[in-house]
């Protein structure tokens, strides 16, 4: 029931995020790209005005180059303002993939656009302004697509450098010259595909490292059960889902009968094994909306939702038969093993830890009436 995920191999080339950890990562990204979306929206409102002045101020021809360079930027400024706008109106809301693709498409092809206009200044300076923001407009577009790797730059970059030869043709690039032109952009295109994928590859990495960390400190290391501050976080779940919706959860508390003589015959290891088993069948004799957990050394805590005093006893009895019903495969041999249970229900008002106090009073009856068997109170 360990479940260590695999490390990441220096050897390793091209590391995948696993299946399992798949929909939490996408959320990741999803948060990732979101606030990288906004930055690079803020960003480009001062930017794009600043370059916006540059042209007329700095080229002779002024009006002719200001005025096309607006008709690129002025979309790219409305398009930033409506990701700010959207960002705005949900605090804490999604972030749909549709507005990053969105927004380094409006970057590429206003960068193509930018590069196209400015090949056909002879004026240096003004030339190497606009190469400055056809950078700064890749950039911010690498970032961007970055939060999914690899999968989005071919189209994002691909589909505006499609476009090119049409551009640079229309502004009276000769035929025999546009391989040259290409060349560049070609190049840009594979340097920000290894970028993207880079950058990606470390989301992924701080992703998976700080999720097992989390693992680590809500895992019990040996059953591979919830521990006791991951079991803390669910009944505090459980207590407010109460509080709002009024239906009833109970609690659990299962210990194994007369454990301390598996330990002292057989050994320490043997009654680890004992413990292992113990939580493997728990697990297995419960709904996946329950919840299990290690809550000390010998003792599970179950949390039922949604449940009622019968059904609750019904489901206590069934993880009572599954130990004793069936004796316990260890390397000492096989041994016959018990638990007894304590059953509390919550009771409207009652903080969380009163039914826990409960369900530790009826399982001390379990015990005292002979264990092997469940208490209610
Ligand atoms: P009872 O039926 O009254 O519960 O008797 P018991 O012997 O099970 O109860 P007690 O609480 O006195 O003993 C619990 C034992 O569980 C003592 C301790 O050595 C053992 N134990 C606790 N944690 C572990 C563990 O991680 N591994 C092993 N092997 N034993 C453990
Ligand atoms: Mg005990
Ligand atoms: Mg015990």
């Amino acid at each position: 029931m360990n479940n260590e995920e695999p490390q990441r191999q220096d050897s390793d080339f091209y590391f995948r995020v696993p299946d399992e950890a798949k929909s939490d990562f996408n959320e990741h990204q999803r948060r990732i790209a979101r606030r990288v979306a906004v930055v690079v929206a803020a960003s480009l409102l001062v930017i794009i005005p600043v370059f916006q002045a540059f042209d007329y101020l700095i080229y002779d021809d002024s009006e002719l180059f200001g005025h096309r360079n607006a008709v690129l930027r002025m979309p790219m400024m409305a398009l930033a303002l409506t990701v700010l706008g959207f960002w705005w109106s949900r605090p804490h809301g999604g972030w749909p993939r549709p507005m990053t693709l969105l927004l380094a498409f409006g970057l590429m092809t206003m960068m193509v656009g930018i590069l196209g206009n400015a090949h056909y200044m002879d004026d240096l300076l003004a030339a190497q302004i606009h190469a400055a923001e056809g950078l700064i407009l890749v950039i911010a577009a690498v970032s961007v697509c970055a939060t999914r790797g690899l999968r989005d730059i071919p189209v994002i970059y691909g589909l505006p450098l499609l476009a090119l030869p049409f551009v640079l043709t229309h502004y009276g690039v000769p035929l025999a010259e546009l391989a040259r032109h290409l060349i560049y952009p070609l190049a840009m295109l594979v340097v920000a595909c290894i970028v993207a994928e880079l950058i990606y590859q470390s989301y992924a990495e701080s992703f998976l490292a700080s999720r097992r960390l989390r693992q680590h400190a809500l895992t019990d290391p040996l059953t591979g059960l919830l521990n006791r501050r991951a079991m803390d976080a669910e009944l505090k779940v459980a207590q407010s889902r109460v509080n709002r919706h009024g239906e009833g959860y109970a609690l659990i508390m299962a210990d194994l009968d007369r454990f301390k003589r598996v330990n002292d015959e057989y050994g320490h290891d043997v009654g680890d094994e004992v413990l292992l088993d113990l939580g493997r069948r728990l697990q297995r004799s419960i709904r996946a909306e329950d919840r299990l957990a290690r809550w000390g050394g010998e003792e599970f805590l179950i949390l039922i939702q949604d449940t009622n005093q019968q059904d609750a006893f019904l489901i206590a009895e069934k993880l009572r038969r599954a130990v004793k019903d069936t004796p316990f495969v260890t390397s000492a041999g096989e041994l016959p093993i018990t638990i007894s249970l304590g059953l509390a229900l919550y009771q409207k008002e009652s903080p969380v830890e009163a039914v826990i106090t409960r369900a530790d009073q009826s399982l001390y009856r379990a015990k005292q009436n002979g264990r092997n068997q469940t208490q209610t109170g």
